[in-house]
């Protein structure tokens, strides 16, 4: 018995050099090659039954051989079954796969059968003269071949990712020579095979991973949109009782105004600080809310910041004039793409922050557009820059969560979740806020916003 070595994955055709000797008998078998390859290529499947149907006619056409079976190793069982079959009788798999019960391991089946020694040693088994080795078949094997005898055998292994899960085996009537370019042929084909079903594992593989995160991303959505609703609901019917707290605090407070109780005027106050507190964050959590929302008909209109800014400063001119600041507009910023009324929260909210955490005597917020090669064209950046307080780096990124501060009330006053809104407000545009600051040397606020497409020479008519 002859074995030649298989290694996997290996290009056998560029391996061994072809003498073209016999150069009819050449193209025949690269145009096999070449058609096999073509079957392979149009599989989008990792089951060797499918494959090993495409391939088997065309392999046994070309090696001139009279039967041909391809047998794929089940696991656990360990199973040999044939999954395709060629000159054998109809049924030949069917019946064959029901008759043969055998186990794999026992030293006598693997040593004289052909199959499964090219299984088990990953080797292509060449027996040129059956008569001069002890050859085994199943009984089933030899009923359906009848009377004729079987001369010559060639068994490949399919070794798909270092693990031999198959086999094509060969059996020729009449005496065979197998010369080395039929061997080279042999290996090609095998190659392409176990190429065709390792390409087809990956491809499954990403396929899966896709539909998965696919299914993880809707289930997401569904989720996140579920929690907005809810916050959205829960806001709007917290609001009810507090009002009626305040209302009854008033009057409480009205009744007793004459009795000059310092405790209970102190209680009174202490009340009301905390309704009005919660009122704000049931504010926030609404806005919060919102900002995820979808508002059909606003979410990319065309803005101009410059006006945004305008409104901006207007709106918070008794804040700016209480702590003597400054705000610093530019002359021209682009025009971008978005939800009017929720951009000019993104601004005032982090123009405000800037006076807000300060503490130079004249506060000074700048707001510039910041350029740099490396940004994405289709989106405009801006940056708002303070001469305040600070942020050590360890908190630059905390402070976008919700409810997060590095301040007690009584040094700044707020809820925690202006930055949380803000940074969900751009991230629905697919855009990005982050920080540069240093502790007591002021920050720089950069964010960005989707630029106002041009309109093309076309859309003018
Ligand atoms: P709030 O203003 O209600 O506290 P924010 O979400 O706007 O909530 O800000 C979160 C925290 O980030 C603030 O409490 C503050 O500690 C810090 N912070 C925000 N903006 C600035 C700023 N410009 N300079 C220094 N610290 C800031």
């Amino acid at each position: 018995m002859q074995t030649a070595n298989l290694p996997p994955n290996e290009d056998a055709l560029y391996k061994e050099p072809v003498t073209l000797l016999n150069s009819g008998k050449t193209l025949k078998r690269l145009k096999a090659i070449e058609d096999i390859s073509y079957a392979c290529s149009n599989l989008f499947t990792s089951d060797l039954v499918t494959v090993a149907h495409n391939v088997l006619k065309p392999f046994c056409e070309l090696t001139g051989t009279d039967y041909g079976v391809v047998l794929l190793l089940k696991k656990p069982e360990e199973q040999i079954y044939i999954v395709a079959s060629y000159g054998f009788p109809e049924k030949f798999e069917e019946t064959y796969n029901n008759k043969l019960k055998f186990t794999l391991h026992s030293k006598d089946v693997s040593e004289s059968w052909p199959s499964l020694r090219s299984i088990f040693k990953k080797q292509i088994i060449l027996i040129k003269n059956t008569e001069t080795m002890n050859v085994g078949y199943s009984r089933f094997f030899r009923q359906s071949i009848g009377k004729n005898k079987i001369s010559s055998i060639a068994s490949v292994p399919i070794v798909v990712n270092n693990h031999s899960v198959g086999a094509i085996t060969l059996y020729f009537k009449k005496q065979h020579e197998f010369d080395d370019e039929e061997l080279s042929f042999i290996k090609a084909t095998t190659n392409i095979i176990t190429g065709t079903i390792e390409r087809n594992h990956l491809l499954e593989a990403a396929k899966k991973s896709e539909l998965e995160l696919k299914q993880a991303n809707e289930v997401l959505k569904q989720v996140n949109q579920e929690l907005d609703s809810f916050v959205y609901i829960a806001s709007h019917d917290l609001r009810e009782p507090l009002r009626t707290i305040e209302s009854f605090v008033s009057i409480l407070q009205a009744k007793l105004s004459n009795n000059n109780d310092k405790e209970q005027s102190g209680y009174f106050n202490r009340i009301v600080n905390a309704t009005q507190r919660m009122r704000r964050l049931i504010q926030d959590l609404t806005n919060l809310a919102r900002a995820s929302r979808d508002n059909k008909d606003k979410e990319y209109e065309e803005i101009d910041l410059n006006n945004i800014l305008t409104e901006i400063q207007f709106e918070l001119t008794a804040f700016i004039q209480s702590k003597n600041a400054e705000i610093i507009l530019p002359d021209r910023l682009p025009k971008v793409m978005g939800d009017r009324e929720k951009i000019s929260s993104v601004l005032k909210n982090l123009i405000a922050n800037g006076i807000k955490f300060n503490k130079s005597k004249t506060p000074r917020v700048c707001v510039s557009l910041s350029e740099d090669a490396n940004f994405d064209p289709g989106k405009v950046c801006i940056c708002v820059e303070d001469n305040g307080i600070g942020i050590e780096k360890d908190y630059q990124e905390k402070i976008f969560g919700l409810f997060q501060r590095l301040h007690s009330q009584d040094e700044y006053e707020g809820t925690g979740a202006g930055l949380a809104i803000v940074k969900k407000i751009l991230e629905k545009y697919g855009c990005a806020i982050w920080v540069e600051s240093e502790k007591g040397k002021g920050s720089k606020f950069y964010f960005t916003l989707p630029r106002m497409q041009l309109r093309k020479y076309s859309d003018h008519g």
